[in-house]
């Protein structure tokens, strides 16, 4: 006999992910409820992208303004000093950040779903229980067809240093912008320590970068982060260690206190040397968040590194990973690729599955970018990890990398930001796009064109004869296609 519950889908967490997901299933006839426990718009709304966004806007215009010779390039004085102030730009990003929650909740009654507050625990395969934080005997209990796990992330905080949220804090806290550091130690340099970095040294700051790794932004395309050193790094006040894990942090007292920092070799385990600075920001990455979700109740637990494990599908599997049927988890909490686009991407790809039509993400051709000045932006694969594919693809030969510099771009040359670099990786054989990557003024909207190509498997060939409208910056990109070399096909 078909069962008969609540919900067609029950929905646990509101940010991006869930957000999208809901968005979706209601265009598919289903009938939704959707759980939040915090705040809706989750990470990225509320302590995320947003909030950064408006916070590299405000900063990036202070450097601009300060950077006199740049305005002189372009015919401009300013005289007098340049002024922010702080609380207002604070209060920029918290009034974003309220406005964008506002209209997401909103979207989503509009549409009829279901929006239940409270912190919700999974009480079987069709059912989840939900109430206060920590007492869900007070909320009730709702049955639905399926299960989303929508529930994000955290910061994720090494051992041995603690948050006290004044002068040792995460980017939760930092996006508050309380005060201003003199001087302040980032642990970590992704993306997240980057764009502080950017924010920070904009607005006055000294920053020292803690990288455990051998060099500042690990995980970029190396060229890419080297032209970052020199664009992002180099030129503003900012040093680093690299090789080193912060092992002990001291908090100490705003403009009173330092903080002491006990950096550690990371390869001889020896204490190596100590940072005393006014704040430490520690961005070493993002844990998922699944604290009293209570997986066990459908038989899953997290992995090793705490993420809830999924198949292709978004499916949840189980510990003895075997499907668990009806429950799927997307967005940060699986760890397939922690970002905001991905997880609302991911959380359509689940719906569509679960309304019988099959459907995988190519997470290949999900962009990625660092919201820097300017900014660092890519798709798929680095030059070294195409290497390390075409060699074990044994299309080595085939493998090609074409560039190109900004400085070959009018648009660019037109706003004196001719710092920037593209590359593409392709193969010269089938003029399939392996990965682009870009440094330079607006990277995070040009490198739509290469995702898009890739995710719909166009080629190189095929991108020849679209035409870019002359002078902008998209050029780059068409750059790249007419710079690139596919071997012409076997005379037969
Ligand atoms: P989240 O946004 O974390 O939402 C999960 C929601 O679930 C939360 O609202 C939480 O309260 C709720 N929840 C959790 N457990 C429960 C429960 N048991 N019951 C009910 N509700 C629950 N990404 C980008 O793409 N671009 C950027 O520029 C960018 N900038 C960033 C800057 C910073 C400083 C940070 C920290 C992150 C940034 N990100 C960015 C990453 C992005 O914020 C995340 O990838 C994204 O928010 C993940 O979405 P999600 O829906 O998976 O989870």
């Amino acid at each position: 006999a078909a069962h008969s519950y609540d919900y067609d889908l029950i929905i646990i967490g509101c940010g991006v992910g869930g957000h999208g997901a809901a968005l979706h299933a209601v265009e598919c006839g289903l009938k939704v409820a959707v759980l939040e426990g915090h705040d809706v718009g989750g990470t990225c709304v509320n302590r995320g992208c947003v909030p950064s966004k408006a916070l590299l806007a405000a900063s990036g215009r202070v450097r601009d303004m300060k950077n006199a010779m740049h305005l002189k390039s372009l015919g401009i004085k300013v005289a007098g000093n340049v002024e922010f102030d702080r609380q207002s730009i604070a209060d920029h990003a918290n009034q974003l950040a309220s406005s964008i929650k506002g209209n997401l909740a909103r979207s989503l009654e509009a549409l009829g779903v279901d929006m239940l507050v409270g912190a919700a625990k999974l009480a079987g395969p069709h059912s989840v229980k939900y109430g206060l934080p920590g007492r869900v005997d007070v909320g009730g209990e709702i049955t639905g067809q399926d299960i989303m796990i929508a529930t994000g992330s955290v910061p994720f905080v090494p051992p041995g240093i603690p948050i006290d949220g004044k002068t040792v804090f995460t980017s939760d806290h930092a996006l508050k912008m309380d005060w201003l550091p003199k001087w302040i130690a980032i642990i970590g340099s992704g993306y997240i320590g980057l764009e502080f970095s950017d924010v920070y040294t904009a607005l006055g700051s000294e920053v020292t970068f803690v990288e455990a790794m051998p060099d500042l932004m690990p995980g970029f395309d190396k060229e890419i982060a080297r032209m970052a050193q020199r664009l992002l790094i180099n030129p503003r006040s900012i040093d680093w260690h690299t090789n080193v894990f912060a092992t002990k942090v001291i908090p100490g007292e705003p403009g009173v206190k330092p903080v002491i920092i006990e950096l550690t070799d990371a390869k001889t385990k020896q204490v190596v040397d100590s940072l005393e600075v006014d704040a430490c920001l520690v961005a070493t990455g993002r844990a998922p968040y699944t604290q009293g979700l209570g997986l066990s109740a459908i038989g899953a637990a997290p992995d090793r590194r705490g993420f809830v494990p999924v198949n292709d599908y978004m499916q949840v599997l189980d510990e003895k990973n075997k499907v668990v049927p009806h429950v799927y988890c997307i967005g940060d909490a699986n760890g397939k690729f922690m970002l905001a686009h991905a997880a609302s991407a991911q959380g359509i790809s689940a719906v569509e599955n679960m309304c019988g039509r099959p459907h995988v993400l190519d997470h290949l051709s999900v962009p990625a970018a660092a919201f820097t000045h300017p900014e660092v932006s890519f798709v798929g694969h680095t030059e070294e990890a195409a290497r390390e594919a075409a060699q074990k693809g044994g299309f080595a030969d085939k493998l090609a990398v074409t560039k190109t510099s900004f400085k070959a771009n009018s648009k660019a040359l037109a706003e004196k930001e001719g710092e920037g670099l593209a590359k593409m990786m392709y193969r010269k054989d089938t003029g399939e796009i392996l990965g682009v990557h870009i440094i330079g003024l607006h990277a995070a909207d040009l490198i739509h064109e290469a995702s898009n190509a890739m995710s719909t498997k166009q080629t190189v060939q095929d991108l020849k004869f679209s035409v870019h409208t002359h002078p902008t910056l998209s050029e780059v990109l068409d750059e790249l296609i007419k710079t690139s070399h596919v071997d012409p096909p076997a005379q037969k």
